[in-house]
Order: structure tokens, then sequence, then C-alpha cells
């Protein structure tokens, strides 16, 4: 499947989701037994673990269908990355959708900063410079904040070299979303 597709069955999902018109697709025995062999996934989603944007739901998909990484504030480390290069490498899998949603908890944690203890540092260090970008720019800052993650992110995935060699050859394509709480819907931003 092309990026292109991949994007499009995406965005028909989210459109199914945010007009209460759900398929529940995928979501059977069916479906179960009939992918147990190996997976395909058309997209890979790099989502927030906020318990309001879970993928399948909002792009009304199902089993074998995406292959989701969430992690608080939608940030890249070593191992998320690992997981991603392994997802368009060895399954071939044509699209990386990350998916940051507005009032993002962490990113509001590292607006905040402070002295914190543990490792929730971890993911303040990842999104502070999302932060430092927001603060030049005009308007609101936690959600420009949000729109530089989701676009930092896009960028940091793109540096890796197995994926820019792939986007290279028109085979991978990396977009970035913003997810709208309220209605649900998604703004592709990056
Ligand atoms: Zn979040």
């Amino acid at each position: 499947m092309h990026a292109h597709h991949a994007l499009e069955k995406l965005i028909a999902g989210n459109q199914r989701y945010t007009t209460d018109r759900l398929s529940h697709y995928h979501q059977s025995g069916s479906r179960m037994r009939a992918i147990s062999a190996a997976q395909h996934p058309f997209a890979i989603v790099l989502g927030c673990a906020d318990s309001r944007v879970p993928p399948e739901i909002i792009f009304d998909l199902g089993l074998g269908d995406l292959f989701v990484i969430r992690v608080a504030g939608n940030i890249v480390d070593d191992a998320i990355l690992g997981s991603i290069e392994y997802a368009v490498e060895e399954l071939g899998t044509p699209l990386v959708f990350v998916l940051g949603h507005e009032r993002c908890g962490a990113v509001a944690a590292t607006l905040k900063h402070g002295k914190i203890l543990g490792h929730i540092s971890t993911l303040i260090d990842a999104i502070q410079p999302a932060v430092d970008r927001a603060k030049t720019q005009p308007g609101n800052l936690l959600d420009n904040a949000v729109r530089a993650n989701i676009e930092l992110v896009v960028a940091q995935l793109k540096s890796s070299m197995p994926i820019a060699k792939l986007v290279k050859h028109d085979r991978l394509k990396v977009v970035g979303g913003l997810y709208n709480l309220t209605c649900g819907t998604i703004k592709i931003i990056a």
C-alpha cells in the first residue's frame, strides 16, 4: 500500500468516528484468525498515552491495522525509534503518523517545569525543545508547544537513517496530526 492510500484510510476512519458511524472494522474473531500467522499493519501511530486518544478507536480500525506506540507526550527515544524502524523495515509499513493532542498533560508539565524527581524528567527533557520553540511564537503557549512537539518529533523521525532512506525513495511518509479533544477531529500539521 502506498502512503497516500494509508493516510486516506486513517482520515476516512476518523471521519466515521467523528460522525458516529463507527464500523468496528476488523474487531472480530474471524479477523483475529485471519491475521494470526502474520501482521501487515498499514500505518504506525506514535501517540500519547492519554486515555482520551486511543488510535484504534479514533481511526475506527481493529486488529492488525495499526502498529501503535503510545507514550506520554508522543516523544521519541531510542526504544521507540527502534520499534518504528522495525515496522517500516521488517513489516513494510508505509506511513508513520505522529498523533499529538490538544492540552497534552506532558507538554503542560514541561511548561511548568521546576525540579521533578524520578523519570518524568525524561519526558520533560524530550519535550523541552518544543517549549523553547513555542516561547518564540505569538499566541497560546501550550497550543504552540503541542504543535511544535509534533513538528519536532516528525523531524526527529525523518532524521533516522533507515526512515530517511525510505522517505527519499517514496516508500514511506511521516506526517503529524493534532487531535481535537472536543470534536475528535484530526488536523494534519506536519
Ligand atoms: Zn498527551
